[in-house]
């Protein structure tokens, strides 16, 4: 007898179900997501019990007419596809027509729908995998009404948790649909209770509405494009980082999704500007030519694969320090941060274009509902709102000038006047960033930079550094050393980078070696970036070192071309400011 049989397909669509509704958010997601496919301005979601009891929706789109009312619950049936070619270029939320049949399987649903063409709306009920059709007065749009899911599949309603919980997972996915559809009004409702109440805004304003005023003051606007991607949003500053993860928002042409690279590069460009156990708020919209990420790797499709991943994380990286940068995170001694205790004050700046231009900006990026040629229309929006120069002229962004008076003190800090006060910097800690930055892009660039010696000098080492500075021979190369092993744990050193100026070629070499190994103990695998530190914290120039005019001037030069200023590569400020209101309130002028 033969053992094989063809599921019935009643089995077969709740097995398929699982697939897409693992619990009330999913249905919640798929739901909102159809409405905003179907150009809703206004939807009210109403939930009971955590979404297993009743999860509705209310939408004002285009609605269906009586035939596409009762297909749409047709596993496979959807109006976005039709060629193989659209899925190569997915610019609406559904595309597996798969959403509806899975809920009818798996909970009672009525739908509810009008165009606006007709006079009345098309009701129809799945009762048994039958729809049964009536008509009812409706004003044009759709309402979707799931109740008692999993009500026929007792495991997945076992598996499913208390009602808050269920709740919260609701209230996740509302609150990211939100963020990426600033301009749609939401109300959501649960348990008979208002929980969000969202008129369209800009995305500043509905950051305010969704989190409050506290997190609205502390992000900046940042935004870029080139060809290949566009990246704008919010970041928040690092004084105002949060005790958890949960408030970082990626989209990937207008769809959440999950990315620990991305994330990562986020949250590295921070470097050591958070204090520990805090997190950075971010709410960014990544945009991509949909033939170059895959966003179907997964049913419930929040898993993205780029093409390139290595360089969205690059240029997302390179962003948002150029952002954090520019946003004048000096240290500044206030009155409230007396003596020792002048940390980490942050300031931010009276020049803050980014917060203005970015409520403004935020509106005007506001993303249009969906549809299709997004990638297209995105484009062709930015070229009509062309960016603004990102760069701030030094004076206006508080930097010094080249003409400003500089003094050494102590042969250890640069004093230099600044147009509203003073700024005083670490000698030794900015030339480690300028040198760490340096040797970061020298292990990016193919060509080593490296100065021949006129007189090569042997080394001599432990067997131990001896096999160490074999290992890292390549990186020493790229970094422009240009070394020898001679044998006889000996290094012939030929070479070495430019900015080696006026030391011991070789007492920075074994310092590196020794603090190289220091970073390795403390379990630091990124070989590069260890080798970066420890070269940059010996060949800089030390406190106690005597510099005249033209070498500090250089060197605050240089220093305001790295990407991150403030912080020394081991999180020590550079600079700090004193401004001249607060000497004036300090000598009693005020
Ligand atoms: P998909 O969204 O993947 O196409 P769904 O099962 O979610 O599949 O929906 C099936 C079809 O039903 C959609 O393609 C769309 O034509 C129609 N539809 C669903 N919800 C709505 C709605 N709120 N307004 C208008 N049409 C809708
Ligand atoms: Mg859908």
């Amino acid at each position: 007898m033969p053992r094989i049989q063809v599921l019935p397909e009643h089995i077969a669509n709740k097995i398929a179900a699982g697939e897409v509704i693992q619990r009330p958010d999913s249905v919640v997601k798929e739901l909102l997501e159809n409405s905003f496919d179907a150009g809703a301005t206004e939807i009210t979601l109403v939930v009971e019990e955590g979404g297993k009891k009743l999860i509705q929706v209310i939408d004002n789109g285009m609605g269906m007419d009586e035939t596409d009312a009762v297909s749409s619950f047709l596993r496979h049936a959807t109006s976005k596809i039709s060629t193989y070619e659209d899925l190569e270029a997915i610019n609406t939320y559904g595309f597996r027509g798969e959403a509806l049949a899975s809920i009818a399987a798996v909970a009672r649903v009525t739908l509810k729908t009008r165009q606006k063409e007709f006079d009345v709306a098309t009701v129809v009920q799945m009762e048994g995998g039958k729809p049964r059709v009536t008509k009812e007065a409706r004003e044009p749009g759709t309402t979707i009404s799931v109740h008692n899911l999993f009500h026929n599949v007792p495991a997945r309603r076992k598996f499913l948790k208390s009602n808050t919980t269920e709740f919260r997972h609701v209230y996740e996915t509302v609150q990211r649909m939100a963020l990426s559809h600033s301009h749609v009004a939401i109300d959501f409702v649960s348990d008979g209770e208002v929980v969000l109440s969202l008129k369209p805004a800009g995305l500043k304003e509905r950051i305010t509405d969704i989190f409050g005023e506290r997190v609205t003051e502390g992000i900046v606007w940042m935004e870029e494009r080139t060809e290949y991607i566009a990246v704008c949003g919010f970041i928040g500053k690092p004084q105002f980082g949060q005790k958890t993860r949960l408030n970082q928002f990626l989209f990937l042409n207008d769809r959440f999704i999950n990315n620990r690279n991305i994330t990562h590069a986020v949250f590295s460009s921070y470097e050591n500007l958070l204090l520990k156990g805090t997190f950075p708020f971010f709410v960014l919209f990544i945009e991509i030519d949909p033939h170059r990420v895959d966003v179907n790797v997964h049913p419930s499709k929040m898993e993205a694969k780029f093409e390139d991943e290595h360089a969205v994380y690059h240029f997302i990286s390179t962003l948002v320090r150029r952002t954090l940068s520019s946003n004048e995170l000096i240290p500044a001694m206030t009155t409230t941060a007396q003596g020792a205790e002048v940390g980490f004050a942050f300031t931010s700046s009276q020049h803050s274009w980014p917060e203005n231009r970015g409520a403004h900006q935020a509106t005007d990026w506001a993303f249009p509902a969906r549809q299709s040629n997004v990638g297209r229309e995105f484009a062709d929006r930015l070229l009509k709102h062309p960016f603004q120069e990102q760069s701030v002229s030094p004076e206006a962004a508080g930097f010094p000038t080249t003409s400003a008076p500089v003094w050494q003190m102590h042969n250890t800090y640069i004093l230099i006047q600044i147009e509203n006060g003073l700024m005083v910097i670490d000698q030794h800690v900015a030339h480690e960033r300028v040198l760490y930055e340096r040797a970061l892009s020298r292990f990016a660039s193919a060509n080593p930079v490296t100065q021949e010696v006129l007189f090569p000098r042997t080394m001599q080492l432990t067997p131990g550094d001896y096999v160490l500075a074999k290992e890292l021979l390549p990186h020493f190369k790229k970094l422009g050393f240009s070394l020898n092993p001679f044998g006889k744990n000996t290094l012939m050193v030929e070479g070495v980078p430019p900015d080696l100026k006026g030391v011991s070629e070789t007492n920075v070499l074994q310092d590196v070696l020794d603090l190289y190994r220091e970073y390795q103990s403390k379990g630091i695998t990124d070989a590069r970036d260890a080798l970066a530190k420890s070269y940059s914290c010996k060949a800089a120039i030390k406190a106690g070192d005597k510099m005249n005019d033209a070498e500090m001037r250089a060197l605050i030069d240089q220093l305001f071309q790295t990407e991150m200023p403030y912080v020394c590569p081991h999180g020590r400020p550079v600079v700090l400011k004193i401004s001249i209101e607060e000497l004036h309130k300090r000598f009693g002028r005020q």
